[in-house]
């Protein structure tokens, strides 16, 4: 077994699992190292950010999900950095040796250069991320709850979404759709059906990446939910409490940021120049120029179609280039019984991507999808969605979860995750503070006063 050529596989995300369980069967050792010990399942975060599942259903351990696998070792590390002259990957505390390596460590977010914007506005990328969303999300009706109970004056809730992509429509529907019918009838001294959500979009359109006529539609639906949406309007500052538009301050109770993307820092240790989002270009074959060893997947990748377009930061594209580069290896390492060398190599295949087509949700019974010259928008969209979700999603155990969690929120509007962990410092909020030690005695608020005897 030690003998048989080393793959290192940096990120277990869809392109990393992908490619290692498409190298199950080669004759190689197989190491895949992530600063996780699960797998998230990306296009789910959303509905942990607004309280509809718990983490655990739309994540699972990296090594459950390829234990099956005997040749797979899984490390949980950072990766720092590379010496691809010595073919080898940096961890703070070790090195691992390969003669393949595959990087597939994702992106994260981009503030376009103000990320001082990030504390007051957190973007949604990672598991933790969705928690802090959630987290403010529901501490901010509590707190308005609290404020209205001691008879002041109950300030209005606002929550500004920036960037109308996916993730910010998602966002934005969902909250309206919690707003209206989860948290309506439970509350006593405020309303949560008047929160105000707003979407605010820099280009004409939300939903950029689809047709015309289908981000129309999403417009028309998010309205429907009750959200103000308003396009070719640009943040130009964020700040606790609030979001400025030019000279235009507008008070965010809660604000969150889906508007940029950035790729993972690593792309940068390659050695190669990375495009403006960070993005390594890759050959046809998506390894490193003058690096056949060397494979770039996924978001992290700047890899174009046949007609020189860059292909989008979607799960498809890094699942099926995951799978390409993995059966790629494995049939080069079956080919050769000796370790590759960078003249071993030959002619390669062109990893061609199959667009199966796009779903964007918006809430609940609203979607839009895009299947080539097929648009379909509302109930029947949303339940294309919904199937995809389903299916995608990894562990049966969490298909069966999610697919019972929805039916019951579907016919109950309940939405069952609600959970206020961690600080209760929500940025902005008068009578809310970051945990400090302080001898002063707090100030004392009188939540109803005892009926005189
Ligand atoms: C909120 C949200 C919603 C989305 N919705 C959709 C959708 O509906 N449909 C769709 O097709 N796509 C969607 N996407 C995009 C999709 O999730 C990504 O395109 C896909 O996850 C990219 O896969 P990847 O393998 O390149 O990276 P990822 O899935 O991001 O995986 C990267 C992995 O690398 C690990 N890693 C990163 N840096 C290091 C390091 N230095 N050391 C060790 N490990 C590291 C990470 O922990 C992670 O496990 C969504 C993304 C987000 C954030």
């Amino acid at each position: 077994m030690t003998s048989r050529p080393r793959v290192v596989i940096v990120g277990a995300g869809f392109g990393g699992l992908n490619a290692a369980q498409a190298l199950a069967k080669a004759p190689v050792q197989i190491t895949v190292i992530d600063r996780k010990n699960f797998h998230t399942f990306q296009p789910l975060l959303y509905q942990v950010a607004t309280a509809g599942l718990s983490p655990g259903e739309i994540a699972a351990p990296i090594r459950s999900i390829l234990r099956s696998h005997k040749n797979v070792e899984v490390l949980m590390g950072e990766v720092t950095g590379f010496d691809l002259e010595r073919r080898i990957v940096e961890t703070p505390d070790a090195v691992v040796g390969y003669d393949y390596l595959i990087v597939a460590a994702g992106a994260g977010h981009s503030y376009f250069g103000h990320e001082d914007w990030e504390p007051f506005a957190p973007g949604l990328k990672t598991i933790e991320d969705a928690l802090e969303i959630r987290r403010r999300v529901l501490l901010a009706f509590e707190l308005a709850e609290r404020q209205a109970a001691t008879g002041e004056r109950e300030s209005p809730l606002n929550f500004v979404v920036v960037g109308g992509g996916p993730t910010g429509v998602e966002l934005a529907g969902t909250l309206a759709e919690i707003c209206r019918h989860a948290l309506a009838h439970e509350f006593r001294s405020i309303d949560p059906a008047r929160t105000h959500i707003l979407l605010i979009e820099g280009g004409p359109r939300v939903l950029p990446t689809y047709a015309e006529d289908l981000s129309r539609s999403a417009e028309d639906q998010l309205r429907g939910l009750g959200v103000e949406v308003r396009t070719s309007t640009l943040v130009t500052q964020v700040e606790a409490g609030a979001v400025h538009l030019g000279d235009t301050r507008l008070p965010a109770t809660v604000a969150l940021w889906a508007a940029g993307v950035a790729a993972s820092p690593l792309g940068k240790k390659l050695g190669t120049p990375v495009d403006r989002a960070g993005r390594v270009p890759v050959q046809a074959d998506l390894s490193l120029p003058g690096r056949p060893e060397v494979f770039v997947i996924g978001d992290l990748a700047a890899a174009k179609d046949e007609q020189g377009a860059l292909l989008p930061g979607v799960a498809p594209v890094a699942i099926q280039q995951g799978k390409f580069v993995g059966q790629l290896i494995g049939q080069e390492i079956e080919r050769s019984s000796t370790h590759p060398t960078s003249t071993d190599f030959g002619a390669r295949p062109t990893f061609r991507y199959w667009d199966k087509g796009s779903l964007a949700t918006i809430g609940r019974a609203a979607a839009v999808a895009q299947f080539g010259t097929i648009h379909i928008s509302g109930f029947v969209a949303w339940l294309s969605w919904l199937f995809v979700h389903i299916l995608f999603l990894i562990g049966f155990r969490n298909r069966l979860l999610v697919f019972i969690q929805w039916a019951w929120s579907y016919v109950t509007y309940e939405r069952g995750a609600r959970l206020i962990t961690g600080s209760t410092y929500l940025p902005g909020w008068t009578h809310s503070t970051p945990a400090q030690v302080t001898d002063e005695k707090p100030s004392t608020q009188e939540i109803h006063t005892p009926t005189p005897k």
